[in-house]
């Protein structure tokens, strides 16, 4: 669901990045997460890996690494805390490149130190990996599972949106709720995408947003 809302907002980045940096992309944190879907994560990778300027790079493969290598944790928790945050830094700042320090980590998160299988035997941290020394403990804690697609209201929302895409006209809305047995949803996933900016009315009609 969070894929056509990025097309949507890449688009306005893009006209805000001409309308307002002469089509430049800033480097600024302030600047970058004033951008329309541009967050935390986002602002630091660009900051990191298109400037080359000190920032903490925090994704799921990263803080899995900090947090087995350094705290003895299986798992990072859910929400990023003042705690992680400041150890992260630290680690940034320690290292000689930052920049170099985001794309290794990151890059040992997702080929070595993998959440299922972590190969420790080829990983650079092993001697010291505060997990690896205390024999592996599981915290239990696992991050929540998506819920099926398959019947789901993203399936009706995906299955509308490439009608769209395929269509050089405007789809009449009762061709699009008749797609499914199942009206009510397809009514709602139209309704969720009309409210998301993903489709626009046009009369008794559908049709994408550009
Ligand atoms: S030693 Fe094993 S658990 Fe520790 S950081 Fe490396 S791959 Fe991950």
């Amino acid at each position: 669901m969070g894929y056509p809302r990025r097309a949507l907002r890449l688009h306005a980045t893009a006209q805000q990045i001409t309308d307002n940096y002469e089509g430049r992309v800033p480097s600024g944190e302030g600047e970058l997460r004033a951008l329309p879907g541009v967050g935390e994560y986002t602002a630091a990778a660009i900051r990191a890996f298109a400037f080359g300027l000190e920032s903490i790079v925090l994704d799921v493969n990263v803080r899995r690494v900090i947090s087995r290598a350094w705290s003895g944790v299986d798992a990072p928790a859910s929400h990023l805390s003042t705690v992680e945050r400041a150890l992260a830094q630290s680690l940034a700042t320690a290292a000689d490149d930052s920049s170099v320090w985001a794309a290794a980590s990151m890059e040992l998160g997702a080929m070595v130190c993998t959440k299922k299988t972590p190969q420790c035997s080829s990983c650079p941290l092993k001697r010291t990996c505060a997990w690896r020394t205390a024999s592996f403990p599981r915290s239990g804690a696992g991050p929540r599972r998506q819920s099926r697609y398959e019947g789901s209201d993203r399936q009706a929302r995906g299955r509308i949106l490439t009608v769209l895409r395929e269509s050089e006209t405007a789809v009449d809305s009762d061709l699009l709720v008749d797609m499914s047995t199942d009206r009510d949803q397809m009514l709602r996933a139209l309704e969720s995408l009309e409210s998301d900016g993903l489709v626009r009315r046009v009369g008794g009609a559908f049709a994408l947003p550009f």
